[in-house]
């Protein structure tokens, strides 16, 4: 039997929830087992907790069930998804702690185990690939296949990033069968951008800068700007992407302002660098060629003190011969 199942069989009620400013992955893998956990187990006083994610993902069926503000309960199971750590489950946290039953299902290298089960597949591309392996395939339905498919999706950049393997491809197929609209899913939600989504892709490509000997391209966008575009932190997915497929870089840092003198910083590597530790060595973690962490100081400090370590990173692998 799928131990898995069991746990969420013998639970009465339910708790899900997945990291601070969910992304497609998170919003997705917590939407596709919510969906099947109401459909096939209805009597189970279910509830997803997460902080507001990208309108764009609203079609997802009970979407407007999810609970974007803590609350007292206990729940007898509640899930972490696509969380590397507990940190990462912010104003939720209390609620996986006091639960009678915490598991963790997640694909991130730096995934520290902080569940009583960890369900953790660092060869997955995505969360929402690993909850589909754990649910009775036969019964995965539409509207939980449509989530699954969004996830799998945006942590693949649309099936291209390394972490895509036939296995991914098999199970994305799988979900085309359900006759979801996977076009529309891809478009709706990864490729098309509101004008100010535009307006700030386009600012920060102006004013990225080559360091390292054009080794690594570099982006920030300030808090005044953001106002000024009227640009929320959802806005900016995808500007780290476009600074990534910049010719001829190994690596791509992109910040953006979150509070006074504090930058929230996504990293990317073309090559073996591995960003995940220079995340981890900022407090942060994530995957070898996508991580992220928050760092303190001024944007001229902090891109100093991050090009500093992968300068030496580099220089690392360049010795190994990578
Ligand atoms: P992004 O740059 O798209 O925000 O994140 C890239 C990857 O790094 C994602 O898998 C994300 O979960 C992880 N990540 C981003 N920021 C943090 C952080 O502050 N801490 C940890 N542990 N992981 C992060
Ligand atoms: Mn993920």
């Amino acid at each position: 039997m799928n131990k898995f199942l069991d746990a969420i069989r013998q639970a009465d009620s339910i708790g899900i929830t997945g990291h601070v400013r969910p992304d497609g992955d998170c919003f997705g893998s917590c939407m596709g087992l919510y969906n099947y956990i109401k459909e096939q187990f209805p009597e189970k006083e279910t509830l997803v907790y997460l902080e507001k994610a990208a309108p764009e993902f609203s079609f997802i069926s009970r979407s407007n069930e999810i609970r974007h503000t803590p609350d007292e309960k206990e729940y007898s199971l509640f899930l972490a998804l696509d969380c590397g750590s507990s940190d990462r489950l912010g104003s939720f946290l209390p609620l996986f702690e006091k639960a009678g039953k915490r598991i963790v299902v997640d694909h991130h290298i730096s995934n520290t185990g902080f569940g009583q089960e960890n369900y953790v597949d660092l060869t997955a591309s995505s969360t929402s690939e690993i909850i589909y392996t754990l649910l009775e395939e036969e019964k995965i339905s539409r509207k939980s296949g449509e989530a699954l498919y969004l996830g799998i999706a945006h942590d693949t950049g649309v099936f291209k990033h390394s972490c895509t393997t036939k296995r991914t491809m098999e199970i994305a197929g799988k979900l085309m069968e359900l006759g979801i609209p996977y076009s529309q899913i891809i478009d709706q939600t990864f490729y098309q951008k509101t004008y100010v989504q535009n307006q700030v892709l386009g600012r920060c490509l102006l004013e990225s800068l080559l360091l390292l000997e054009g080794k690594v391209v570099a982006s920030c966008i300030d808090k005044k700007t953001m106002e000024f575009y009227g640009a929320e932190s959802s806005d900016l997915d995808g500007i780290i992407d476009q600074l990534r497929v910049t010719k001829g870089v190994s690596a791509a840092i992109f910040l953006y302002e979150t509070g006074f003198r504090e930058y929230k910083v996504s990293l990317r590597s073309n090559t073996e660098l591995d960003v995940s530790k220079i995340a981890a060595y900022f407090g942060g973690g994530g995957h070898k060629k996508a991580a992220g962490c928050t760092m303190s100081g001024c944007y001229r400090d902090v891109l100093t003190n991050l090009c500093q370590h992968i300068g030496a990173a580099m220089e690392q692998e360049e010795a190994m011969g990578n």
